[in-house]
């Protein structure tokens, strides 16, 4: 199922329940901790069952010590990323530098001067919880390219992948970066506890509204910074008007539309904080708003409501919850305004985003 009519975006794609981790290969996490353990009776369990209830169980016995969220003492290098058997091209391309050398490869541009990687910060984090993050590859439905699982329990889970298919453009390739950017957003989000109950008084629903919110923010930086390069010259002209510019081999309209929706809701926000929504009062059009159409797609898909909103009630239900706003929205926002390209200060020169290739 899907709610908004743009069948390749992440929005699209039906969060699928955590029955679904039952058909991970169960080595997937087993493997990870095998290395350090001296709990043999709990890894054998764990090897069984492969999930991350297990895992907890585990951490504690090998002297966690808070649970899940303990950092063990004196463990030098954490590796919480883990690679499922069968998940081949993912362990070999997925690491940042792994795939800034094929996005290099692709497109002829360097990275660390016209491009990064938007994840990186996002996989390091991740890399460096204690709660483990698996990365699984195969079909993810309604065509997506990533999606993220949270386990049953709210501690990481695990993000799917399809593998862009052979000889990607450079293209695909930042699509794919901005789609893995926003579920790892999902997953950073659900090892740092982002799911449970101290983000009370939201109700589990609506932390599942704040959650996309927060993704769409990072991932429509993402595909900005992908598009535009780290930061952009004053020379270039006001940011809204250098998005309208970007070639569409760079961008896709939809994150165009959904960045250009973020970059007014932030100035918004920065002229009057907590009043973002006010965008919609009088820059932003509702009817062709990116941002609302995927809230109201969420919104019937987590069962919120009874049919598919009109983005205007999607609108008229997010004014209707400030907590929402709040953890979700002003985060994402957040998010947006410091991952996107920055304004360059000061006289270096300008690494120019170099013609279209291919
Ligand atoms: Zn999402």
């Amino acid at each position: 199922m899907h709610a908004h009519g743009t069948g390749r975006t992440p929005a699209a794609v039906p969060r699928r329940n955590t029955a679904d981790r039952a058909a991970l290969p169960a080595q997937a996490s087993a493997g990870h901790r095998a290395g350090a353990a001296d709990a043999p009776s709990l890894l054998a369990l764990q090897r069984s069952a492969g999930n991350a209830a297990v895992t907890w169980m585990v951490q504690r016995a090998l002297g966690g010590q808070s649970g899940a969220h303990g950092r063990r003492q004196g463990t030098p290098v954490q590796r919480s990323i883990v690679y499922a058997p069968g998940a081949g091209w993912a362990r070999t391309n997925l690491p940042p530098d792994r795939f800034a050398a094929l996005l290099e490869r692709v497109s002829g541009e360097k990275a660390g001067s016209t491009f990064s990687i938007p994840y990186q910060k996002l996989y390091d984090d991740l890399q460096a919880s204690s709660i483990e993050t698996v990365v699984a590859e195969g079909q993810v439905s309604q065509g997506a390219r990533a999606h993220f699982d949270p386990s049953i329990d709210g501690d990481g889970g695990t993000l799917r992948i399809t593998q862009p298919e052979p000889n990607p453009s450079a293209a695909q390739l930042r699509e794919f970066a901005a789609t893995v950017t926003h579920e790892m957003q999902h997953a950073l989000d659900s090892v740092t506890g982002r799911f449970k109950s101290q983000e009370k008084p939201q109700t589990m629903k609506e932390r599942r509204i704040s959650t996309e919110l927060r993704a769409f923010g990072r991932e429509a930086a993402a595909a900005l910074k992908l598009a535009l390069g780290d930061s952009y010259d004053k020379s270039q002209g006001k940011l809204s008007t250098i998005l309208k510019g970007i070639p569409g081999d760079r961008i896709t309209d939809e994150r165009r539309q959904l960045a250009y929706e973020f970059h007014m809701l932030d100035s918004y926000n920065a002229k009057t904080p907590g009043k973002a929504l006010d965008a919609f009062d009088g820059t932003l059009e509702v009817k062709r708003s990116k941002l609302l159409e995927r809230v109201a797609g969420y919104l019937y898909q987590y069962e919120l409501v009874t049919a598919i909103p009109t983005s205007g009630e999607a609108l008229k239900w997010l004014r209707g919850k400030p907590e929402v706003v709040k953890k979700g929205l002003e985060e994402g926002i957040a998010l947006f305004h410091s991952q996107r390209p920055q304004l360059r200060v000061g006289e270096a020169a300008a690494p120019q985003v170099p013609a279209p290739v291919g």
